[in-house]
């Protein structure tokens, strides 16, 4: 069993109200409420805790707790349920019924919440809320120095309109109070390929160009757009995935060693890398990048429908649920080194990796034996967290036979600690104050600037995305972008 009750508490001495706007929603239901249930369990939620979940309908308290029951047990895995744990969390719990929209102030919020409480109000809604949500909350004066925001993903369609959400919050929270939750960077494998690369000599004086030849980032997805294509269809996935997610892990990747841990040292330089990002011009984009949207095909030896055909979304669509591209990072250490950066929809798998791939040696010592293939590092995300270097290896006989073998960094075996949810992770590390793992500001601005030209040249070109069927690896033009370079995508 857990460490139920043994919580530590705040630095400040003050006790937690966790106060989540959309708290009945998607989201809620499947991230963040098991991930608070997994913290409490755990004991790394102080025991002072209480969560309000706000929402429009009506709901008793046990018409209130059956939902939580009914919608967030499901989530959470039968290894991690304990039913003590989980009465002991149900009584953290309450609900506000608050309109955010039609509420001319929260004061019902303010009734429930506690006067003295350390608050932190975690917008899980529509980010169209966000201005009259951080407005209202100002007004009734539960936004004091201690409290803390979290804007949950899209923040903005493009550069003008992330500048708007972030002008609205900003006028009453400061930029240290902000966190921009991008849920990729709250993965073990992520935060450790910065031990990974600043921890070990071996690795750090090769990381560079020439000794790397290209870097790939993918994030595959096996799910259509499911339910939804109202939001997804005005977005598509440059704008749901590539602005964000990939470019975080790209930051990672190709920042430069940090002065300390501190958030903005290490902030400092993922701004670099996204400020040091080539700009697309239109021959860029006609050559250099892929769009596709998913046909029908066959998904887990099920036939699915097209893009097209889904729920909601327009005949006419020329939206992409797919997008490959090729970047490059402009400072001396990635000088002329490929980033290859691919994500969609409704392809073979769900898998996400980051692929750091080395240069060939330098003589061709082994070319009767069919030469060497470089050696790659390979760092799996998705659906299961791993770290791989594959190298060459002696088949084992006579003769000088290679083989490509595989190092495997065991972390499940090494470590025998509980590895927690990326969103239980980074929900700790706003509740503790830790800003390392979350977006500022500028970093967020700086990636749509990278992303805006790139999106509105596809509109100037005016092509359609390309067809791919469902349950394969994207547009055979993606694969073509690598290979006209000498790559191909690691699968
Ligand atoms: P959702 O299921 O539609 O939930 C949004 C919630 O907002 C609803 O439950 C609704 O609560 C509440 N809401 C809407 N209008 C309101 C109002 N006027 N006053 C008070 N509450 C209101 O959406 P979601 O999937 O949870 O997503 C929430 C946010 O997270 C979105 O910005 C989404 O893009 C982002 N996100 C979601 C996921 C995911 O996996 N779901 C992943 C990444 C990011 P009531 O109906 O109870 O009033």
């Amino acid at each position: 069993m857990s460490e139920t009750t043994t919580s530590t508490e705040l630095d400040n001495g003050l006790p937690l109200d966790m106060i989540i706007f959309g708290g009945m929603g998607d989201l809620a239901m499947r991230k963040l409420l098991p991930a608070l249930y997994s913290a409490f369990q755990h004991g790394t939620l102080p025991g002072s805790t209480r969560i309000l979940s706000t929402g429009r309908q009506d709901y008793t308290r046990d018409t209130y707790l059956a939902h939580i029951e009914e919608h967030v047990r499901g989530f959470i895995s039968k290894d991690n349920f304990d039913a003590r744990s989980w009465d002991g969390f149900l009584q953290l719990l309450v609900y506000v019924k608050l309109d955010v929209q039609a509420a001319p102030d929260f004061s019902a919020l303010a009734k429930a919440a506690r006067a003295d409480a350390q608050r932190v109000f975690y917008l899980s809604t529509a980010p169209s809320l966000f201005t009259t949500i951080c407005d209202k909350l100002a007004a009734t004066g539960l936004v004091d120095e201690h409290a803390r925001v979290v804007l949950e993903k899209p923040l903005g369609t493009d550069l003008e309109s992330a500048i708007a959400i972030n002008e609205d919050v900003g006028r009453h929270f400061a930029e240290s109070q902000i966190y921009r939750i991008d849920h990729y960077l709250g993965k073990e494998t992520v935060q450790n390929l910065m031990v990974l690369r600043f921890g070990n000599s071996i690795l750090e004086p090769l990381w560079r160009a020439p000794n790397i030849s290209s870097v790939q980032i993918s994030v595959a997805e096996e799910v259509g757009v499911g339910s939804r294509a109202g939001f997804y269809d005005g977005a598509g996935a440059m704008r749901d995935m590539v602005q964000n997610h990939l470019l975080q892990l790209l930051c990672i990747v190709a920042m430069e060693p940090p002065t300390s841990l501190n958030a903005d040292a290490v902030r400092d330089e993922k701004l670099k890398v996204l400020r040091s990002l080539r700009r697309f011009k239109l021959a860029d984009i006609a050559r250099d990048t892929v769009r596709g949207q998913y046909v029908r095909g066959v998904s887990g030896n099920q036939a699915v429908p097209g893009y097209l055909e889904e729920k909601n979304v327009p005949q006419d669509s020329s939206t992409e649920t797919f997008v490959a591209l090729r970047a490059f990072v402009d400072t001396w250490r990635w000088s002329k080194v490929p980033f290859y950066l691919r994500t969609g929809k409704r392809m073979q798998r769900r898998s996400s990796r980051i692929v750091i791939e080395f240069a060939n040696p330098p003589f061709p010592l082994f070319h009767q034996q069919g030469g060497a293939v470089a050696n790659r590092l390979v760092i799996e995300l998705q659906p299961e967290e791993a770290i791989k270097l594959q190298l060459m290896a002696k088949q084992p006989g006579s003769g000088m036979e290679m083989q490509q073998v595989a190092l495997n960094l065991d972390l499940q075996s090494a470590f025998q600690q509980r590895r927690a949810e990326a969103y239980e992770r980074l929900l700790i590390d706003v509740v503790r104050g830790r800003l390392t793992h979350f977006m500022r500001r500028d970093e967020l601005e700086a990636a749509w600037e990278w992303a805006d030209p790139i999106i509105d040249g596809w509109q100037q070109l005016g092509e359609k995305p390309h067809p791919y069927a469902a349950g394969t690896w994207g547009p055979s033009e993606a694969f073509a972008l690598l290979a006209r370079d000498g790559f191909s995508w690691f699968e």
